[in-house]
This record gives C-alpha cells, sequence and structure tokens, in this order.
C-alpha cells in the first residue's frame, strides 16, 4: 500500500510520506493527514513481545510508505540508541492505581525527544528520497523545550544544519545552559534581545522571504521545519502507546483486548492526537483524557465546543503547556467534520481573524473518545505531595496535572479502567517547582543543591543531561536584535 498525506485545508495533490516530512505544512496553510489510518499490523499476543525498535518499525512503516525498510530500520536504530538512559526506551513505572509512561529518559530529559531524535534522519533520507541536493537548514524559535530536544536530535547530522533561537532571559537557566552549551560542528545558538514572540514572528517571516530562499539556494541551503506539526513527529509519538499497551499485556497487568484509558498532559495537542491516531488503527484504548493547566483552552473547547483563544494567558509551573494555540487540533477538527476542507478552513479562517470558532452539534458528537479536565497549579502541587508522600514516586510538575486530572476523571465518572498517564518530563527538569510542592522549605536551596536533593528525596540518579550542562563549556555566545535575523542567519550559512 501507499498512503498519501493530503492538506486539512484540501487543496492540492495528496503528496507521499517523504514530501510530507520535507515541507512540515502544506501550501495552503494545512495540516499533512494521512489518506487514511492503516491498522494494525500485527496482533497483540505478538506486540507484546516486541522491543522498542521493533514495534517503532512495525508502526511506521505503515505510515511512512515511501520509506524502504532498510531506511527505517536504520533512521530508528540512529534515534533509540544509548542516548537514552535506559534500554527499553519508555519504562513504565505502576504508582498507585495507574501506569505511568516515561517519556523522558532521552538526551533532553522531556518527551519532545521521542519524536526529535528520530526526526532528522527521517528529513536527510527524505531528501535524498525526493532529489533534494540542498543541505537543509533547520530554523527553530523556542521558549526553552523544543530548541534543546532540535538541537540534540539535528547535532551532527550530516546534510543539516540547525539554527536555534531563543528569547534572552526568556527561558529557566537550566534550559540556557542546555542550549549554549550543545556540541556539534552544524548547530548555532543566538539569543534575541526580545520575547519569544518575537522570535517566532521572526522566524516565520524568515520561511516566508522568497529572497532569502533564492540567496540560500544559490549557496546550496534550503530551509526545513521541525516544529510539532511535522507528520515526522506524530507518526513516532504513535509507537509509544502501542508499546505500553504491548508492556501491560507483558506483564500481565490486562488479558489481551482490555480497554484501557489515557491520559495526556497537553499544549500544543500532538501527544494525545497520536494515542488517537494508535486508537484509530484498533490499539483497545477507551478514553483519551486531555489535560490542561490554567490555561485551560481545550478544556474549555471539550466542554462547550467552542475554541476560544481571547482570554487572558498564564504562566504556570508547567510551561509546556503554556499554550493559547493547539496547532495539532486542526488534524482532529478536520476528522470529527468528516473530513471536510471547506469547514476546516472555515473554522481556522475564524481562529485566525477571530481568535475563536464554534463547531456544530454534530461535529461535536465525534468527541465522544475525549474526556478533558485542569488542574491548577495548587492541585498539581498537591498531588506531587501527596503522591510522593503514600509511594516515594516524584513526577514532573507536567505529569502532576495529567495525575491531578486523572483522579478527578475516576472520581467524577466512576470509570475504573486501567489508565496510562503519560510521564512528559523528568522531575530534575523541574527540580524548584517539584521540591517546592513537596516542601515549600526547599525552595532556598540554589540549582546545583536543589538538584543533590531531588536526588536525595527521589531516590533516582541524577540524569547525564543534568549533570553534564552544570559544568560544560559555554559554546555559543552569538546575540542579535529582533530585526538582526536575517543577517545573522546569512552570516552563520556564509551567504552573502
Ligand atoms: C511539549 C510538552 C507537552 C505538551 O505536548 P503537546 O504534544 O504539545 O500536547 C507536555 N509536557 C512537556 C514536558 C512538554 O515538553
Amino acid at each position: 500500500m501507499n498512503l498519501r498525506y493530503k492538506s486539512t485545508r484540501g487543496t492540492g495533490e495528496p503528496v507521499t510520506a517523504s514530501q510530507a516530512v520535507l515541507k512540515g505544512l502544506a501550501e495552503d496553510g494545512g495540516l499533512y493527514v494521512p489518506t487514511e489510518i492503516p491498522k494494525l499490523p500485527v496482533s497483540l499476543d505478538v506486540l507484546k513481545d516486541m522491543s522498542y525498535q521493533e514495534t517503532a518499525f512495525v508502526i511506521m512503516k505503515e505510515f511512512l510508505t515511501d520509506y524502504t525498510e532498510e531506511e527505517l530500520k536504520d533512521c530508528i536504530a540512529k534515534a533509540y540508541d544509548s542516548r537514552f538512559d535506559t534500554e527499553v526506551i519508555a519504562p513504565l513505572a505502576k504508582v498507585e492505581d495507574a501506569y505511568y509512561l516515561e517519556l523522558f529518559h532521552g538526551p533532553t530529559i522531556a518527551f519532545k525527544d521521542m519524536a526529535l531524535s528520530i526526526l532528522p534522519h527521517l528529513m536527510t533520507v527524505a531528501a535524498r528520497k525526493n532529489q533534494v541536493k540542498n543541505k537543509i537548514v533547520i530554523l527553530t524559535a523556542t521558549s526553552g523545550d523544543t530548541g534543546k530536544a532540535a538541537l540534540a536530535g539535528f547535532a551532527d547530522v550530516e546534510g543539516t544544519r540547525i539554527i536555534v533561537f531563543y528569547p534572552k532571559g526568556g527561558v529557566s537557566e537550566i534550559q540556557r545552559l542546555q542550549m549554549v552549551t550543545q556540541k556539534g560542528d552544524n548547530t548555532s545558538v543566538v539569543a534575541i534581545h526580545g520575547n519569544f514572540d518575537q522570535a517566532q514572528s521572526g522566524v516565520k517571516a524568515l520561511f516566508e522571504d522568497k529572497e532569502l530562499a533564492a540567496e540560500l539556494e544559490q549557496s546550496g541551503w534550503q530551509f526545513s521545519s521541525a516544529n510539532s506539526i511535522n507528520i515526522g513527529r506524530l507518526v513516532p509519538q504513535i509507537v509509544y502507546y502501542v508499546y505500553a499497551y504491548g508492556k501491560l499485556l507483558q506483564n500481565e497487568e490486562i488479558t489481551e483486548g482490555e480497554e484501557i484509558n489515557v491520559t495526556v498532559p497537553t499544549g500544543n495537542f500532538g501527544n494525545i492526537l497520536a494515542a488517537f491516531y494508535a486508537k484509530q488503527m484498533g490499539l483497545p484504548i477507551a478514553k483519551l483524557i486531555c489535560a490542561s493547566n490554567e490555561n485551560k483552552v481545550l478544556y474549555d473547547f471539550f466542554q462547550s465546543g467552542v475554541y476560544d483563544k481571547n482570554r487572558d494567558f498564564v504562566l504556570t509551573a508547567s510551561p509546556s503547556m503554556d499554550i493559547l494555540i493547539s496547532s495539532n487540533l486542526e488534524r482532529l477538527i478536520y476528522r470529527i467534520s468528516g473530513e471536510d476542507a471547506r469547514k476546516d478552513s472555515d473554522l481556522m479562517g475564524e481562529l485566525r481573524t477571530k481568535g475563536t470558532y464554534a463547531i456544530t452539534g454534530e461535529m461535536k458528537a465525534n468527541l465522544s473518545d475525549f474526556a478533558a479536565g485542569y488542574a491548577t497549579g495548587e492541585q498539581a502541587g498537591e498531588t506531587i505531595r501527596s503522591i510522593y508522600g503514600n509511594t516515594g514516586y516524584v513526577m514532573d510538575t507536567h505529569t502532576a496535572v495529567a495525575a491531578s486530572v486523572y483522579r478527578d476523571y475516576r472520581r467524577d465518572s466512576g470509570d475504573t479502567r486501567k489508565t496510562v498517564i503519560v510521564s512528559t518530563a523528568s522531575p530534575y527538569k523541574f527540580a524548584r517547582s517539584v521540591l517546592t510542592a513537596i516542601d515549600p522549605a526547599y525552595g532556598g536551596l540554589e540549582e546545583e543543591a536543589l538538584i543533590e536533593k531531588l536526588h536525595e528525596v527521589s531516590g533516582t540518579e541524577i540524569p547525564r543531561a543534568v549533570k553534564d550542562v552544570l559544568h560544560a563549556e559555554i559554546l555559543h555566545k552569538r546575540e542579535c536584535p529582533p530585526d538582526g535575523m536575517k543577517e545573522t542567519v546569512k552570516e552563520i550559512l556564509g551567504v552573502k
């Protein structure tokens, strides 16, 4: 079978998987979706004995049908290797009545590694397949996590160059250190004298700059994007849901075919959308529980059928979920409209112009696979403290939002199906918030002492990623004003 990808906004011919990976966004501004969702290619019984890499192969080959088996296996082997601190890649921890799927054992200790460690390899293969002679330049604006995961993923990948812009003073100290100490001859990190929005709009303007594109082409470069709407990020995220189900089966926590629920701490709606696709493939998932923090635009959407970003933006202790426009939701909107590209474009147009849209009653009826909840910072902190108190297990602030929403859901719905809670970051990445939730007295500690204390409290190893950055050499010192980004990119690439 040769699966193709079409735009949610419907104009233009469907493209191959490798073309969708290279392009990222469709030309009409829509997101690429597969023309159909493939079924699970192996039985659950076979699945349960597979390694992470084997699971990745059988799932990804159903979606990326123009990649050869060798190409895919090679990408998988390069991505999920000893840069992860556990051979199982995505361990499941049973804590109280739930299973925490820990997606933070990769090089940057957050779940973005699950996809960003393989995307660069999928992209270089895609470039080769489509006779792209240029080298690929990845441009990213980051508020913290994505930049580092993309740097780690693309570092020293042949045929690529990565440039990351972050707002000077706008990221945490650990996040800054993680980026400015990044090794790799093809990596650049630039602090801009502005905020994240300015970095983001600056990058967007560079992508749309036709004159710049022509100049780059002359020197053998072309831009590509690593952001979370790329199907090269979405597809690898389906894998861990299938893998988790297999492990529950293998450990005899569930019986074959038993339906489970999943709870996902959500921002841009990529992670939970991957779970939805896993369900469409036939994985026995009952409810997809979408957990938000105080920026609860998704919770309100699932309650009312109205998406409304016109509200105050709240800075929370779970910053990677501080989002008011969840880009990947467009793929769900398209689906529940009965794949009506016209309807999708209309609603996204309203979002752009008015900041809000309402779905029809019929569309809302198609959302029955989902449940939604939100947790305040207070509630998430209380969850960290009480689960630690009861079990000794320490979770990060994003995972705590999901754990808190899960507790409420279970209590209010009476639905007691076994539940996988997706754990998206290591507590070491948010040591200060995590420790002060356990005991406010820890708030006075310095960064390094906090890490030591967390080690003591949790009884878990300090991740390499944290140890390394505290004493590593600063390699990136470049800065620029927001209106100097174009010049900076040209200078880095040696384009005159
Ligand atoms: C990105 C991120 C999320 C949100 O994931 P989405 O796919 O954007 O919904 C949650 N937690 C952490 C730690 C993240 O880095």
